[in-house]
């Protein structure tokens, strides 16, 4: 009898350390997902917020949405998409429009990608990289380390691609997306216009197909979803400079254990997103990057600081541009 209550005992100790610990593990641990989808919407910035888009609403119902994640200080296209892949500043990584599209990348940088991380840790991986804009899969993702690389000059097509992609049964590890017509638009009309609102909600709409091709294919259960821009747009177009329409952007994750509801912490930049990448895969990051983990993205993983002296010139300079950037939301 005492054997028996003195188990019962360590059972009722040990059960709830044993579930707790197995609900720990399920709650956003380091590599609880076996594939990272990362939807880049060029352009399109924290207006996503203001849009008709169904299908980013169904999508991120459970998921965790911020439309205030800061662009890099130079809110173009290469210095964002640069920092998102790399998780280093602007600053460190010197990818700018012009300098992707001539000089490409290999993985002996200082500032590998997240896909060359990838490929290090995973040396079998399926690794992919669809994009409108060349520059992205020229300058930026390394062309040594084995990533299938596609360009097609309209959303539309590209999408098209895509689904084709996943239809014919593959199922990469890392794959990302870059959709260029919202930019076009903004440029064009500028980011208080009809045409601008029209070009989200098609976007929306590829993305939509996108997910569902995952959903149909079985890709979805052990997935991390990400619909992310990597700038704005002034209201009367066009952006690189420092105001609240071209800074601010949007970061968008689904996946099984990310907090649902769940707003990110007030510093989360855009190159954040290769932190969260790595750490959904359970892959160790570079030791140069100054990206880090957001508040509230994983539920019960908590925010990480920014590590100020890997980064100095932009731990100074972009709280100063912040105040700036703030100061354009008042004037
Ligand atoms: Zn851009």
């Amino acid at each position: 009898m005492k054997k028996l209550i003195a188990l019962l005992l360590a059972a009722a100790l040990v059960l709830p350390c044993a579930l707790t610990a197995f609900a720990a593990d399920d709650s956003g641990s380091f590599g609880a997902y076996a594939h990272v989808f990362i939807i880049g919407v060029d352009g399109a910035g924290r207006f996503i917020k203001d849009a008709d888009t169904p299908n980013f609403d169904r999508i991120f119902a459970d998921g965790a949405v911020d439309y205030a994640v800061r662009a890099e200080v130079k809110t173009d296209s290469g210095p964002n998409w640069g920092s998102m892949l790399t998780g280093v500043s602007y600053f460190q990584h010197k990818i700018q429009n012009g300098n992707s599209g001539e000089e490409q990348r290999t993985s002996d940088t200082e500032y590998p990608s997240i896909f060359t991380c990838v490929r290090r840790a995973m040396p079998e991986a399926a690794l992919a990289s669809f994009v409108h804009w060349n520059n992205i899969n020229y300058g930026i993702i390394e062309t040594d380390i084995g990533v299938e690389k596609v360009q097609v000059g309209s959303d539309a097509a590209l999408t098209d691609e895509i689904c084709a992609y996943f239809d014919a049964g593959n199922a990469p590890t890392l794959f990302f997306v870059q959709l260029d017509e919202v930019d076009a638009a903004g440029h064009s009309f500028g980011s208080n216009s009809e045409e601008y609102f029209a070009a989200l909600h098609t976007a929306d709409g590829y993305v939509g197909q996108i997910y569902d091709a995952l959903e149909r294919n079985g890709l979805l259960e052990d997935s991390l979803f990400i619909v992310t821009a990597d700038h704005g747009h002034r209201a009367t177009g066009g952006h690189g400079g420092i105001t609240m329409r071209e800074s601010l952007t949007t970061i968008a994750a689904a996946g099984r254990t990310v907090e649902k509801g769940g707003a990110l912490d007030k510093i989360t930049r855009d190159r954040d997103i290769a932190a969260i990448a790595l750490y959904a895969l359970g892959i160790e990051r570079p030791a140069a990057m100054t990206a880090r983990l957001p508040a509230h993205l994983f539920a019960g993983v908590d925010g990480e600081s920014r590590p100020f002296f890997k980064d100095i010139v932009d731990g100074i300079l972009s709280p100063v541009v912040w105040v700036f950037t703030l100061m354009t939301a008042i004037f």
